[in-house]
């Protein structure tokens, strides 16, 4: 008997211990492949983080299908970020080109009116005049420039940059670890499981069709592993490793 309740008190302890906290972003939508993510996200219970380009409309219908695949991501529970009307600039040249060091007026209203017009565009699409987003990634090398970082977060958006970012085997170049951890047809850019509190990317495109399959899998292997799917709305910073003690004076 009180082996019995001692095995299970170290069941429950360790099932505490694996539990973390992760939070998974999708990137560019709508866009074709976002519907098939919402089904996948909606089936396993699971909460996702739609950065949205409203430049994209084109590719889902125009205005009223961008603005009723938008309408059913809220309706589904999920939470929308600014990822900047137009999906440019990309590249780190391209960022410096475009926006420099933000020290002339033009610069300035390049960027401004880029995250603004996304603002304004999906606010119709919401029926929302005034709407502005709480999140926002800039596209590509955007979050290597800190100063770019700090001038959305003065717009009043809290930037997320990301820790790991998974896609079907073989989609970009720079995710090198196919089948991450055994899930077949994943890949992962880091070997490594997620740490708790960390930011995960995905992209909705590359999960349309026959490939939400992969997302499930992958969905299904993190809540195996004792992985659940946060909101933004509740992200808090790690919190600072302790400082270490002083050292005692010298003798
Ligand atoms: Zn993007």
């Amino acid at each position: 008997m009180l082996r019995t309740f001692a095995l299970v008190l170290l069941a429950v302890a360790s099932a505490f211990a694996q539990q973390k906290t992760i939070y998974l972003t999708f990137d560019d939508g709508p866009q074709p492949g976002t519907t098939d993510v919402l089904d996948v996200l909606k089936e396993e219970g699971v909460h996702g983080v739609f950065f949205l380009t409203g430049s994209n409309a084109l590719s889902v219908g125009g205005l009223e299908g961008q603005a009723k695949i938008i309408l059913r991501t809220l309706a589904e529970g999920h939470e929308l970020g600014s990822h900047c009307y137009i999906h440019e600039p990309m590249t780190r040249g391209g960022y410096i080109a475009a926006y420099g060091d933000l020290t002339t007026d033009a610069q300035r209203d390049a960027f401004h009116k880029n995250l603004a017009r996304n603002d304004s565009e999906i606010g119709r699409r919401l029926e929302k005049p005034g709407f502005k987003f709480e999140f926002a990634r800039l596209p590509g090398d955007g979050s290597t420039f800190p100063h770019l970082v700090a001038e959305v977060e003065k717009m009043g958006m809290k930037h997320f940059h990301w820790q790991q970012e998974f896609a079907p085997n073989g989609v970009f170049k720079w995710i090198k670890n196919l089948d991450w951890k055994g899930v077949a047809g994943v890949g992962g850019d880091i070997s490594w499981f997620p740490k708790d509190g960390e930011v995960i990317l995905f992209h909705d495109r590359h999960w349309a069709g026959e490939k939400r399959e992969l997302l499930r899998s992958l969905i299904r292997f993190l809540k195996e592993k004792g992985y659940t799917f946060g909101k933004l709305a509740d992200w808090k910073p790690a919190p600072p490793k302790p400082a270490k003690p002083a050292a005692p004076p010298a003798p």
